[in-house]
């Protein structure tokens, strides 16, 4: 297809205004071009956080002889032709402006061929000033070398920010560019070493897979929805693998990577029920919406968009997103085979990319204490109008009220996990982090209904601290008061505790008020009053459980039957697992008993 000039009508449509603000910039519209040319072999290399070095390399259409200059030209593209087009836009680019201000302000050198050209061409521009034109062999496909960003305006070569930080938005560009396309194959290659490395076999667990690494992938529900308006395709984490911000909130509209208030509100809506507060889930979705809901013509970098049918849209991924998690508890399987053999294969390259981690591990230390024995009747009192709702929608009955007769407690190992039979599933369940749940939720909630209740020592307790954590405790002293502590200034630096939290009553309360203390100098300054409170339950119930502690099997079902009663039993509020399952079938395998 060649590429044209738009006229004067169709440029005054387009959302005007910059693209090119960093290397990473220059990296998205480059390799949007190579997907939008059918390319399925997309290479990227970049020196210096691509500040002096990128090159893209693909194996698409490549650009005509005659075409190659007009490309470089202002609003010049061969993806639309007039306002008419622009109002169904099928392929990522459509403004005709990224070569153009790419050349403006780098130099470039440009080296493609057609299928049906006998040889290939090297064009080579610098701040739109032409330097050479020639013909050269060349592989199908078009590759550009983007050397010196700014090299003409060094005021703006000001703004950009250290080379390690620039490769980090190139690439997460890629990242997210490459999960929207798992049919395309990508390399990422920073400073010599091949960092993202994508099969592009059009599986997009593999995908995921070559991103984020095993523990990721081993912790996805699949999601599969459509209706009149909206088709919903991939990936939904557990809770286990959420984080503190959305970074990993992948999501894209009609193949194209965007960023987007009402999709992610959408998302995190159906989510609630299984996420803490400020915890954020690891997505990949597309979304298919009809082309004439979609306007992407809102902003130059074509990050954003309008979406005509949001209300529509709203609650279908809600409750996608609700029943997906429902339906598949993220409970962990407790996969006993060897977990080499459990990897998928994947044709990769022989360099080893980065995988991330994504789950947050607190390690909680072995002291002995006593944990708090839940009583019966104590959870009568758990408020649970959220999880009836839930519940009633659980396909998988685990969790349900009229499972909940059939659970077999068999008993305990190590002195510290529940063994529950249910149907074909046995359930493990850690005795410590359930307790944990089980007092963080508590506490919160009548943190939340304004409803904590103290248990007053006989003796007040003195904490003598030092004039730093005086100061630190003093200065965060409503917070411990507002769940239930009822702690006092007594003399110099000295403190008088004179109650705590009823659920924590039995806890050894100087030591983990110190253990508190300690661990807030380093990290609190930042936190807006409410984290900070919900930062000090989850130590104090963290704090409280220990050791290796027997209790009854009547204790061990109140507190199972609390547990499985909370909105997320899933995890502890530090994201560990507080259940996990194996098959019988596991096991059978296990004992050669069924291949
Ligand atoms: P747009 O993508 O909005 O059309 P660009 O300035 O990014 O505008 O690119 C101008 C034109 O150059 C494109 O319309 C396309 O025809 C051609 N082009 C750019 N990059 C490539 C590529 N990698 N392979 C083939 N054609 C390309
Ligand atoms: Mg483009």
């Amino acid at each position: 297809m060649s590429i044209i000039k738009l006229d004067q009508n169709t440029i005054n449509h387009i959302a005007a205004g910059e693209v090119i603000d960093r290397p990473s910039s220059i990296v998205k519209e480059l390799v949007e071009n190579s997907i939008d040319a059918n390319a399925t072999n997309i290479s990227i290399e970049i020196k210096d956080g691509g500040i002096s070095f990128i090159r893209i390399t693909d194996n698409g259409d490549g650009i005509e002889e005659d075409d190659i200059k007009i490309a470089f030209e202002r609003h010049s593209t061969s993806k639309i032709k007039d306002t008419i087009d622009l109002a169904s836009i099928h392929s990522l680019g459509f403004r005709g402006e990224a070569l153009s201000s790419i050349a403006a302000v780098c130099q470039v050198e440009l080296i493609t061929k057609t299928k049906d050209s006998m040889t290939g061409f090297r064009y080579r521009i610098e701040g739109d000033e032409e330097i050479g034109f020639e013909e050269i062999g060349a592989p199908d496909g078009t590759t550009f070398v983007v050397r010196n960003i700014f090299f003409n305006t060094p005021a703006r070569r000001k703004f950009l920010k250290t080379a390690s930080t620039e490769s980090g938005y190139i690439s997460e560009i890629i990242e997210k560019i490459a999960l929207s396309h798992p049919e395309i194959s990508f390399t990422f290659i920073n400073n010599g070493k091949t960092r993202i490395y994508t099969p592009g076999n059009g599986n997009l667990k593999d995908t995921i897979y070559a991103i984020y690494g095993k523990e990721v992938t081993d912790n996805l529900v699949e999601v599969n929805y459509k209706d009149k308006n909206i088709e919903m395709t991939g990936f939904l984490g557990k809770a286990i693998i959420s984080k503190g911000n959305r970074s990993n909130e992948n999501y894209f509209i009609n193949g194209r990577y965007i960023k987007s208030d009402i999709i992610s509100k959408a998302i995190e809506e159906g989510y609630k029920f299984i996420l803490m507060q400020h915890k954020y889930p690891f997505t990949v979705v597309n979304f298919t919406i009809d082309n004439k809901y979609i306007d992407v013509n809102v902003h130059p970098s074509k990050m954003e968009l309008r979406i005509s049918n949001a209300s529509e849209i709203y609650p279908a991924i809600v409750e996608t997103v609700k029943e997906t998690l429902i339906e598949k508890p993220n409970i962990i399987d407790a996969k006993i085979d060897d977990e080499k053999k459990e990897e998928k294969k994947i044709d990769r390259k022989p360099e080893p990319f980065e995988t991330k981690r994504n789950v947050e591990e607190e390690i909680v230390p072995e002291k002995t204490r006593n944990i708090p024995k839940p009583k019966s009747a104590d959870y009568t009192n758990i408020i649970k109008p959220k999880q009836e709702e839930v519940h009633e929608q659980l396909s998988y009955d685990f969790l349900s009220e009229e499972a909940r007769p059939k659970h077999k407690i068999i008993g305990q190992v190590f002195e510290t996990y529940w063994i529950v039979e249910y149907e074909d599933e046995m359930y493990i369940i850690d005795q410590h982090a359930a307790h944990e749940k089980v007092n963080f939720e508590r506490l919160m909630k009548r943190f939340e209904n304004n409803d904590v209740s103290t248990q007053m020592l006989s003796q007040p307790i003195i904490l003598n601290l030092s004039m730093k954590d005086a100061n630190v405790l003093e200065q965060y002293l409503d917070n411990f008061n507002e769940i239930g502590f009822q702690i006092e200034p007594f003399q110099g630096t000295d403190f008088a505790v004179r109650g705590v939290p009823s659920e924590l009553y039995t806890i050894d309360s100087e030591d983990v008020l110190m253990d508190i203390i300690d661990n807030f100098t380093a990290e609190i300054g930042s936190m807006v009053p409410n984290i900070i409170t919900e930062k000090i339950c989850s130590m104090s119930c963290k704090a409280a459980i220990k050791g290796n502690t027997k209790i009854s099997f009547a204790e061990a079902d109140a507190l199972i039957d609390e547990l499985l009663s909370l909105d997320n039993p899933y995890n502890c509020p530090h994201g560990r697992p507080t259940i996990i399952k194996m098959s019988k079938e596991e096991l059978e395998k296990k004992f050669k008993r069924i291949v």
